[in-house]
C-alpha cells in the first residue's frame, strides 16, 4: 500500500495528501491509508485497519473521512477486495465536465471497463456519496465523481491500482486523439471478440473467497 502511494505519486494520479487506498484483510478487517498524509512518503506503521463500520482495530492513526465511500463499495459487492480513490487530472478533468470518456474507441479500455459513469456530485466524506458511487459496484471497475476526482476497485490493490492507471492513461488518450482529429470506432463487427475477451478478464477479477 505504501508501495501504491509512492508510484500514484510518482504518476501525478494524487498530489500531497490527496486520495486514499484500502484493502480487505479478510472478511471484517480492512486496511486503509491515514487521513492527511502525503501518500508519496507513506510508512507501513502509518496505516490502519478498520472493521467493517469503519472503527479503528488497529494503528495509531485515524483513517481518511473517504472511508465511508471505500465502505460502502465493499458492502455493495463481496467480490470487492480494494477501493483505490485519486485525482487524477485527466480523469478528473473528465469529472468536472460532467463527461464520460467515450467508449468504442479503444481496444483496452472497452475490455477492462464496461462503463465509467460520472457519479452525481456529493460532498466528500459523506455516506450519500459512498450510496451514489455503491450502485455502480457490480456492473463496473471504475467510475468519476463529479467536480472530485476517480475510483476503482478490483480484487486486490495492485488490480484496483492498475485500473485507475489505466483510466487515466485511456482519458488522456481521448483526450489528445480530440485534439489530432475526430476518434474512430472499433468495426462493429469485430465487437463480439473484443466483448468476449473482456468479459473473460473481468471475469478473473472474482476475488476468492
Ligand atoms: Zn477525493
Amino acid at each position: 500500500m505504501c508501495d501504491i502511494g509512492r508510484r500514484a505519486t510518482l504518476r501525478e494520479l494524487v498530489a500531497g495528501t490527496e486520495g486514499n487506498f484500502s484493502a480487505r484483510l479478510d472478511s471484517d478487517r480492512i486496511l486503509c491509508t491515514p487521513t492527511f498524509r502525503p501518500k508519496g512518503v507513506l510508512r507501513p506503521d502509518e496505516l490502519c485497519v478498520i472493521d467493517e463500520a469503519g472503527a479503528v482495530i488497529e494503528g495509531l492513526s485515524r483513517p481518511s473521512s473517504e472511508i465511508r465511500l471505500h465502505l460502502a463499495i465493499y458492502r455493495a459487492c463481496a467480490d470487492i477486495g480494494a477501493v483505490v480513490h485519486t485525482h487524477p487530472p485527466y480523469a478528473t478533468a473528465y469529472a468536472i465536465v460532467g463527461e464520460s470518456p467515450p467508449t468504442g474507441v479503444l481496444q483496452e479500455a472497452d475490455i477492462f471497463f464496461p462503463t465509467i459513469p460520472v457519479v452525481d456530485y456529493e460532498t466528500t466524506g459523506t455516506d450519500a456519496l459512498g450510496a451514489a458511487v455503491a450502485r455502480f459496484a457490480a456492473e463496473t471497475n471504475a467510475v468519476l465523481l463529479s467536480n472530485h476526482g476517480a475510483v476503482s476497485w478490483g480484487p486486490d490493490l495492485e488490480t484496483a491500482y492498475a485500473l485507475t492507471e489505466m483510466l487515466e492513461a485511456f482519458c488522456r488518450a481521448t483526450h489528445l486523439a480530440r485534439q489530432i482529429g475526430s476518434p474512430q470506432s472499433i468495426p462493429p463487427e469485430k465487437r463480439p471478440e473484443l466483448d468476449a475477451l473482456g468479459q473473460r478478464i473481468r471475469a478473473s477479477w472474482k476475488r476468492n473467497r
